[in-house]
């Protein structure tokens, strides 16, 4: 039988992120001693109290079915751990628990986007967001910001490209993979606009635990209640707490917009993982000393990257000052030849002859509107950096 995939596959890229980290896992299964830069996931194991939190559950029979939103008590926890962090109040009917943040985003775009409507992405921006966005029939519709800028989103560039049909602005600040952590006054601006042509904001918090060298992070939603009606927060414990084989993403928005996404995720997965839901209230609930020994690791890591790649020669490099990743501008190869005299034409082209050649792995930046860039993660110790630096600096030397 011939097998005929539905039409909507056409449309949806594989994600470059998960495809790259699992080439090189099956790499490394088969031997080879590849580095992988591709992965945006800390190496770190699961705080231990977190892991004792999930054992205990188990026994206490968290092996059913939730609540399709979530657990009451974890609903709770999130509701305050956000209002915490952002200082305004939030109810628990506002929150809405699912397997990792991936799947909160794409429960809000179907929930909110209907065919045609567009979806401006200040962009770079991560690889999923347009395939999410496609899934639901939506138009992504990039913005690019510039290096030079340190690729701070630039809100004229934003409003230029709102037309009739946008729905929604989707921001990411400490930025995948730029590292750029979004400035008060720009996210001011965007934040007008969006209340001046009626649309939503989707924020993607997941690395907002990660700023580096004085940068802060700063939600919209604080900006007024104008603002915060029309925020839709996606978090999680993936990035933060070194959680992302859990599955555990949160997302705050209106309760009608909640129960729409519920009766979305009551027909694909019902409940995120009853154990991770115990495991993530452990997480939000207990000592938070980890994050800052992870961040501190995170940004010592960070320098290290930096220095190491401003030290290529052909290779520019803004600074992350966010998330853990580096993006460098790698365009200056574009054109040259590699020792068995192929010609390295893109991003796509060079990314594979590092993998081939050097045996490291980084994600091409086309994966995020960006062709002349790779993106390359530091959630990876420091020998494992200096390793993969030396090997690419040695491959791109190679390159003539
Ligand atoms: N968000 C991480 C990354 O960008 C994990 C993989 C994914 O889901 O894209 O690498």
């Amino acid at each position: 039988m011939r097998t005929r995939l539905a039409n909507r596959l056409s449309v949806v890229a594989p994600s470059m992120t998960v495809k790259v980290t699992a080439l090189a896992a099956e790499m490394r299964a088969r031997g080879v001693d590849v580095v992988s830069l591709s992965a945006g996931e800390p190496d770190f194991d699961t705080p231990a109290h977190i892991k004792e939190a999930a054992k205990r559950a188990l026994d206490a029979g968290a092996t059913k079915y939730t609540a399709v939103e979530g657990t009451p008590r974890l609903r709770q926890a999130v509701a305050a751990w956000l209002a915490k962090a952002h200082g305004f109040p939030v109810a628990p009917a506002e929150v809405m628990v699912s397997a990792g943040a991936k799947q909160a985003i794409h429960n809000a775009f179907h929930a909110l986007l209907d065919p045609g409507d567009e979806v401006l992405l200040p962009a770079p921006c991560w690889v999923s967001y347009a395939e999410i966005a496609k899934l639901a029939g939506a138009r992504p519709v990039p913005v690019l910001s510039r290096p030079e800028d340190g690729f701070a989103i630039d809100p004229a560039r934003i409003a230029k490209a709102v037309t009739r049909a946008t729905r929604m602005i989707v921001l990411s600040s400490p930025s995948n993979p730029t590292g750029a952590v979004f400035g008060e006054a720009a996210l001011r601006a965007v934040a007008d606009l969006a209340e001046h042509h009626d649309l939503w904001l989707l924020t993607d918090d997941v690395y907002r635990g990660l700023c580096y060298g004085g940068a802060r992070f700063v939600q919209p939603a604080t900006f007024g209640p104008e603002i915060r009606r029309r925020t839709i927060i996606v978090d999680g414990v993936s990035k933060s707490y070194a959680m992302t084989g859990w599955r555990i993403g949160f997302c705050l928005a209106p309760p009608e917009v909640i129960a729409g996404m519920a009766t979305l995720q009551g027909q694909s997965t019902t409940n995120a993982a009853a154990v991770s839901q115990a495991a993530a209230l452990a997480a939000l609930e207990g000592p938070q000393e980890d994050l800052e020994r992870m961040r501190a690791a995170f940004d010592e890591r960070r320098r290290l990257m930096l220095a190491g790649l401003r030290a290529i020669p052909g290779v520019t490099c803004v600074e992350p000052k966010g998330a853990f990743y580096a993006f460098p501008d790698v365009a200056s190869f574009f054109g040259k030849q590699t020792p068995a005299g192929r010609t390295i034409r893109d991003d796509v082209a060079l990314c594979e002859h590092l993998l081939e050649a050097a045996q490291v792995a980084v994600v091409p930046g086309s994966a995020f509107f960006a062709p002349g860039f790779v993106r390359l993660s530091y959630a990876t110790s420091a020998a494992n950096i200096e390793k993969g630096l030396s090997r690419m600096a040695k491959a791109l030397a190679e390159l003539r």
